[in-house]
C-alpha cells in the first residue's frame, strides 16, 4: 500500500463552514477528513494555524497565445509553474480557433502547446473568432472532447467580433448540447470608431486606451447579449466583468429571468484608472496596464467586491495574458493601439483575494474558497473531483498561512514576465504548501517539484446552479 500523508490540525475550509481537523491523502485522493490520529509510517505535515483550502481553479488564461504580432511571455511551462506557486492547481486556458481554421485544428494546436509542459491539471475553453455553419456543426465534437465552454468576442471588429445574429445561433447550438459560452462584452463597433477618432486627433499615448472603451461600452454590450439570451434562455456567462454599469445590467437581466453567471478579475477589484496617468503625461509605464476592458474607478471596484460577496459574481479568473514591458509593450511606444493588450496575474490571484477580500472583511474564508475554486469546478464540469475538500475528491490542497506578511515584487514570482501590476502590494497571508493530486509540489512557499505531470481534464457539462 502507498504511504499516506496527514495534513494535521488545520482549519478545513468548506463552502458553508470551517472545521478544525486533519486531512489524510493517499493515491492522489482525499481518503479521510476530520479528527484523525497519525498512522505508523505516515508522513505528517503540521498545519496548525493554517487554512486547508481546495486547490485554486483559474478560469481565464491565455498561455502561449499569438496576439498583435507577438506571443505571450508565458507558455504552459512558465504559466502553470507560476499558478502552482500561487495555490492554483487547475487552469482552464482559452484554446483559440483562428480565422478560417476549424476548431479541431485550433484544439490540436493547444494540446501540442500544453502536452507534457503543465505543472498543474488543465482544461480548455474553445474561443471562436468568427461564426459560420461549419463551426456550428463542429461544436458537438468539441463538447465530446471534454470542452464544454466556448467563448465569443463582442469586441475586436474585423478580427474576432461577432454580432447578435451570430450569438443567437451559437447560443442556440450550445443550448442544444448543454454547453455554455462565455462572452467578452464590449461594443466593438464603437471602440473601433473611437480609436480611429482619438488617434486621428494625434492622441497616441497609453493614457488614451481607456478613452476608447468607456464603461457604457461594456454595459451596452451586456444589455445586447442579455436580449439574445432572453429569447433563448440558454446557459452563458460573462468574462472579466469590470464595471458597476455592467453589473447593474446583469442584475436587471436576472430580474427578467435570465440566468447569468459572471467572472471578474483581481485587476478590476484592485487597480484603478489612475495607473494610466494624465492626458498631458507621456509616461510609458501606463502600458503595463493596457488591457481590455481597461482599469476603471474605485466606485466600480466597490461594486464588484459587493457582487462577489453577495453572489452577484460567481468566480475570479485573472485573464493572465502576459507581455514583457521591454520589447513587447514597447511595440506601442508611439501608438497606444499597438500595445499588446493584457497583463500577468496568475500567481497572485489567491493571495490578493485573501489579503484584500478576507482580511479586509469583504468576504469570509468560505466565500473565498467558493469564488476561487468551488463555483468554477461546478460551472466548468470538474466537480466533485475538484473544487471541494471531501473524501474521494482529488487531493488538490492548499495550506494557507494567514499569519504571513510579505510585499509583492516581480522577482519573487515564477512567471516569465518582467513586471507585475501589483508591485509593492503589501499582503497578509500566503500560500505555504500545495498538493496536486496528493503530490507535494510547494513547501514553505517554494516549488519543490519540477515535474510537469499536469493532466488534461475532460470536463462534464456545466452546472449553473451556483451562487
Ligand atoms: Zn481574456
Amino acid at each position: 500500500m502507498n504511504k499516506s500523508i496527514l495534513l494535521k490540525d488545520g482549519f478545513i475550509v468548506l463552502p458553508e463552514k470551517t472545521l478544525e481537523g486533519s486531512i489524510r491523502i493517499c493515491c492522489e485522493t482525499i481518503i479521510a477528513l476530520g479528527d484523525l490520529t497519525p498512522l505508523e509510517d505516515e508522513t505528517v505535515i503540521d498545519c496548525s494555524g493554517c487554512y486547508l483550502l481546495p486547490g485554486g481553479i483559474e478560469t481565464h488564461t491565455h498561455l502561449d497565445l499569438e496576439s498583435m504580432g507577438t506571443v505571450t511571455a508565458d507558455d504552459f511551462r512558465s504559466g502553470t509553474r507560476s499558478a502552482l506557486a500561487g495555490g492554483t492547481t487547475t487552469v482552464i486556458d482559452f484554446a483559440t480557433q483562428f480565422h478560417g481554421e476549424s476548431m479541431a485544428r485550433g484544439l490540436e494546436r493547444w494540446h501540442e502547446k500544453a502536452d507534457g509542459k503543465s505543472a498543474i491539471d488543465y482544461g480548455f475553453h474553445m474561443a471562436m473568432t468568427e461564426w459560420n455553419q461549419n463551426l456550428r456543426r463542429e461544436m458537438a465534437s468539441v463538447v465530446d472532447g471534454g470542452i464544454t465552454s466556448f467563448k465569443m468576442y463582442m469586441a475586436y471588429k474585423g478580427r474576432m467580433m461577432v454580432q447578435e445574429d451570430d450569438i443567437y445561433e451559437a447560443l442556440e447550438e450550445a443550448g442544444r448540447l448543454g454547453a455554455t459560452i462565455g462572452f467578452h462584452c464590449e461594443n466593438g463597433l464603437l471602440i473601433d470608431l473611437l480609436t480611429r477618432r482619438i488617434r486621428g486627433e494625434g492622441h497616441l499615448s497609453p493614457y488614451y486606451h481607456q478613452m476608447t472603451r468607456p464603461d457604457e461600452i461594456e454595459g451596452e454590450a451586456i444589455d445586447r447579449l442579455e436580449t439574445v439570451v432572453y429569447l433563448l434562455h440558454t446557459n452563458h456567462y460573462i468574462v472579466h466583468l469590470s464595471t458597476a454599469r455592467g453589473l447593474s445590467s446583469i442584475l436587471r437581466a436576472r430580474e427578467r429571468g435570465n440566468q447569468v453567471v459572471v467572472e471578474t478579475c483581481p485587476q478590476y477589484l484592485l487597480l484603478d484608472h489612475s495607473r494610466y496617468g494624465t492626458p498631458e503625461g507621456d509616461d510609458f509605464e501606463a502600458a503595463k496596464y493596457i488591457m481590455s476592458p481597461p482599469l476603471r474607478d474605485r466606485r466600480d471596484q466597490e461594486a464588484l467586491w459587493q457582487g462577489l460577496a453577495s453572489g452577484g459574481i460567481q468566480f475570479v479568473g485573472t485573464d493572465h495574458c502576459s507581455f514583457n514591458f521591454i520589447g513587447q509593450k514597447e511595440m506601442g511606444r508611439h501608438d497606444f493601439s499597438a500595445i499588446p493588450n493584457g497583463a500577468p496575474g496568475i500567481e497572485l490571484r489567491m493571495n490578493l483575494l485573501y489579503a484584500y477580500g478576507v482580511v479586509r472583511g469583504r468576504m469570509d474564508i468560505n466565500r473565498f474558497s467558493v469564488v476561487t475554486s468551488t463555483n468554477a469546478a461546478k460551472y466548468f464540469g470538474l466537480f466533485p473531483r475538484k473544487g471541494i475538500l471531501q473524501v474521494g475528491s482529488d487531493a488538490d490542497i492548499v495550506v494557507f498561512d494567514p499569519r504571513a506578511e510579505w510585499t509583492v515584487s516581480s522577482d519573487l514570482l515564477h512567471d516569465n514576465c518582467d513586471y507585475t501590476p501589483y508591485e509593492g502590494f503589501a499582503l497578509k497571508g500566503r500560500v505555504r504548501d500545495v498538493f496536486l493530486r496528493g503530490s507535494h509540489k510547494v513547501a514553505s512557499g517554494k516549488i519543490i517539484s519540477e515535474n510537469t505531470d499536469g493532466r488534461y481534464m475532460r470536463r462534464a457539462l456545466p452546472d449553473s446552479d451556483i451562487r
